[in-house]
């Protein structure tokens, strides 16, 4: 190949990569017993999502899937602090490093947007609905109240909700309309990235469709991507093209969906999908045992090794490398490692 032909082909590659992120480390500076501490929610983790994919973030609870979520969004507020990395975000042609930016509302809602966990409660009950839509249509368009109204009313709309919600209080909407409206609030402006964490927790198994339904039928308007954070394995399976599973704020495996849940490899991985219930399958599904290590004080080596049941002595010592097993699937584990 021409070197021409492979400076363009690197080149593309690179935009594909809409959201990179790069050896982030971050976590909580807290205090326990009168004393400093910091807990360790994300160490070392490297992964990119690509234009027009919906990407999953899993893992048991406090494993920094949440954490990492706002590190990406740039949403580093007290007592969350970020020791290192980078997030680099690729945009209408540009390249921007969301975290070095100082006036980050500049980046949110335009170019990456941000929806949280219960998200529900992030509304003003003291606003109506409209008012929601106004300030944000306001603060990114040059265009005055009536203007704002007429734009908030046709997309609310677009995104199938009736118009007289906009009239309406928080209070007198449902929870699964609350979602909604902070959703269609998250991608108005057509950001090129949504975070979405934990989207349907906090409503109930039918209305949980709906707002998949939503996330989806969006992301696929805009050719945009959805980065997914849900311990739910069954929504991972429904709505993402690739998985990054994260293990005490370690990136362990990372590949395509369908390929992961078929033929994981991290041994945490694995067992994460042998205890899910499988149709038709009565036979008792196993937990993993133990529990996730004290992030105040990891222990060395694999942070899994305590619960691993292919623990060797390397593993208790040295922190596994990322391996690239296959193109674009990537595990951490001392098993892959050819020694
Ligand atoms: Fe288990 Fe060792 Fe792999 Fe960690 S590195 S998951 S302890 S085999």
């Amino acid at each position: 190949m021409a070197k021409r032909e492979i400076v363009d082909r690197e080149t593309s590659i690179m935009l594909d990569r809409v959201l990179e992120a790069i050896d982030l480390t971050g976590g909580y500076s807290i205090t326990v017993n009168d004393t400093p501490a910091y807990v360790d929610a994300v160490s070392n983790v490297s992964f990119y999502a690509r234009n027009n994919e919906v990407l999953g973030i899993a893992g048991e609870s406090g494993c920094g899937k949440s954490t990492l979520l706002k590190i990406l969004y740039g949403f580093t507020r007290a007592p969350l602090v970020v020791k290192k990395g980078k997030v680099v975000l690729r945009a209408n042609e540009q390249s921007i490093d969301i975290l070095a930016v100082k006036d980050r509302t500049s980046v949110w809602w335009k170019y990456i947007s941000y929806i949280p966990q219960n998200s529900m409660n992030v509304l003003n009950p003291l606003q109506r609905i409209r008012d929601h839509f106004i300030e944000t249509i306001s603060t990114h368009m040059n265009v005055d109240r009536d203007e704002a109204y007429n734009i908030a009313r046709d997309y609310v709309e677009n995104v199938g909700l009736s118009k007289e919600v906009l009239n309406a209080y928080p209070h007198q909407l449902s929870g699964g309309m609350r979602q909604r409206i902070v959703i269609a609030l998250a991608l108005m402006l057509r950001p090129r990235v949504v975070l979405a964490d934990e989207p349907t927790t906090a409503v109930d198994v039918v209305v949980q469709r709906g707002v998949l339904q939503m996330l989806l039928d969006k992301q696929r308007e805009l050719k945009n991507t959805l980065i997914v954070v849900t311990h739910d394995m069954g929504v991972q399976a429904m709505v993402t093209n690739r998985i990054l599973i994260m293990y005490a704020g370690k990136g362990v495996e990372l590949g395509a969906t369908n390929d992961t849940f078929e033929n994981p490899l991290h041994p945490y991985t694995k067992a994460l999908i042998e205890s899910l219930p499988r149709i038709g399958d009565k036979t008792l599904r196993k937990g993993l045992a133990g529990h996730p290590p004290d992030l105040i004080n990891p222990p060395p080596g694999c942070r899994f090794h305590p619960r691993c049941p292919y623990a060797m002595d390397v593993c208790r010592r040295e922190e596994p490398p990322i391996i690239e097993i296959d193109k674009e699937k990537f595990v951490s584990c001392w098993l892959y490692v050819k020694r």
